[in-house]
């Protein structure tokens, strides 16, 4: 099974992925963290992407589709979760051909709805564990020891582009950019909305109950 988690930055797709992922037989496609791993390895790609994701800017859609279009032939048939991609229609008409191509196709798409109002703060509050990717918040979720992760006990960072500025600019990426992607999977009756303003334990239960998975634990 594979499914799509859209919506804006902040809206809680990445901390619904790492759940489901962690819980369930997915392996999660993150576009950000693959992203973010090819600067910290100082790869081609990574000095490619990192100038636009400085400034909150979209990578162009070839680097992103040639990244994720790579990345899908390792997987070798698991179930995937991707998480912020596609972020353009280009990419989400690249990715159904990929799919196509593969056998494979996209099962779920569920989109993340939450008030923009919220997204500043969750975004401008949120921490990020340097070595696992773990998502904290200074106040909706708070590590046990203050900076340090509760999975590996790694840093706990402010992404660099979780700032203030940089966040207009990704919100206005989103409506240009992602609006009309939603739309495009909204055209194809493919769309689930889904209301994630509340808690992450609640989300996590209306997309196991939507994706029809038993509960564990
Ligand atoms: P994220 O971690 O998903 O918030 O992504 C962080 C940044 O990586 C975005 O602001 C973009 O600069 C870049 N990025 C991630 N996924 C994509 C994508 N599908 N298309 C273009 N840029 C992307």
């Amino acid at each position: 099974m594979n499914i799509l988690f859209i919506g804006a930055p902040g809206s809680g797709k990445g901390t619904q992925a790492r759940l489901l992922s962690e819980k369930y037989d997915f392996v999660q496609l993150s576009t950000g963290d693959l992203l973010r791993k090819a600067i910290a390895s100082n790869s081609d790609v990574g000095l490619q992407a990192k100038k636009f994701m400085d400034q909150g800017m979209l990578v162009p859609d070839d680097v992103m589709i040639s990244l994720v279009q790579s990345w899908i032939l390792t997987q070798k048939n698991k179930s995937i979760i991707f998480d912020g991609f596609p972020r353009t229609v280009a990419q989400a008409q690249a990715l159904s051909s990929v799919l196509l191509n593969q056998s494979l196709k996209m099962d779920f798409v569920i989109y993340f709805k939450v008030d923009q109002s919220d997204l500043v703060t969750r975004l401008t509050g949120r921490r990020t564990c340097k070595s696992c990717g773990e998502i904290y918040h200074i106040e909706f979720k708070k590590p046990k020891v203050d900076g340090v992760c509760d999975l590996c006990s790694g840093v706990l960072v402010q992404r660099t582009d979780d700032r203030e500025d940089v966040i207009t600019e990704r919100l206005h990426q989103f409506e240009k950019n992602t609006e009309p992607t939603i739309q495009y999977y909204r055209n194809l009756g493919a769309l689930y909305e889904l209301d994630s303003s509340s808690a992450a334990e609640i989300v996590f239960d209306s997309i196991i109950k939507k994706l029809n998975l038993g509960k564990i634990g």
